[in-house]
């Protein structure tokens, strides 16, 4: 059986107080609106209508928690950079999604979708830099494969990994398309070593959770701005 199918609902949360305590590994799905997390979600579980596939982007303002027949948790975190959202529930959610990536300590690796016509927008690489103290690794789905041609898909992907080797080791990126299921196979691979992990692997450098220079607030407290 795949690693998502029989997923089964466990809770949406609106702020971080709302969350379930962070006991099982949790895999995050993050993504620009309409980049087609939801669908890759759906496509990874085999399912229709596991994650809700929104026709009006930015609709989806929970935190949602599924749990996997095999153990630990997707978290599918609500699209960033729609512009029609309300100012004040924009600031909400870039607090909370910056709150969640810092603090959610059961998170053991990040998913950052992007629509493989449009990857790396300004946003994406704020989200990149952003994780990148805390030493999780993300693995990048390049959705919406399928239309590219295939010199396009490939040449999108080699430039995306030679973004993310920049960053670092612990990034990497897979092409992928939800209606063709292409891809699937090699994202459970990483997902599935992330899961079965141990617990720490995934270990933040020794100053992650300090103040940056001239940084107020609480440690780790710095707003992600995504708009
Ligand atoms: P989300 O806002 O990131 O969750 O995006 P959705 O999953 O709702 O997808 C946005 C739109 O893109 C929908 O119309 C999907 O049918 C379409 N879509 C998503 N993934 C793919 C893909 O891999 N290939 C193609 N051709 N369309 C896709």
């Amino acid at each position: 059986m795949s690693l998502f199918q029989n997923a089964t609902y466990v809770a949406s949360a609106h702020r971080l107080e709302d969350l379930p305590p962070p006991r099982e590994a949790e895999i995050a799905f993050a993504g620009r609106s309409n980049a087609g997390k939801s669908s890759a979600i759906n496509a990874l579980a085999n399912r229709t209508r596991l994650a809700f596939v929104s026709k009006t982007p930015g609709r989806t303002q929970t935190i949602n928690l599924f749990r996997l027949a095999g153990g630990g948790i997707l978290a599918d975190l609500p699209g960033y950079g729609y512009a029609k959202v309300p100012e004040p529930l924009r600031r909400h959610w870039e607090d909370t999604l910056s709150g969640y990536l810092q603090t959610r300590t059961s998170l053991c690796g990040l998913a950052l979708v992007m629509d493989a016509r449009h990857p790396l927008t300004e946003r994406d690489e704020i989200m990149l830099e952003w994780l990148r103290p805390t030493g999780r690794p993300i693995h990048v789905l390049l959705t919406k494969a399928d239309k590219l041609s295939r010199s396009d898909a490939a040449a999108t992907l080699q430039r995306v990994r030679r973004r993310l080797r920049e960053l670092g080791s612990g990034y990497t990126a897979q092409l992928f398309s939800s209606p063709h299921r292409s891809g699937v196979e090699e994202a459970e691979g990483v997902f599935a070593g992330w899961l079965a992990a141990p617990a720490g692997a995934s270990a933040k450098p020794a100053n992650w959770n300090k103040k940056a220079p001239g940084q107020r607030g609480k440690p780790g407290a710095k707003r992600l701005k995504l708009d």
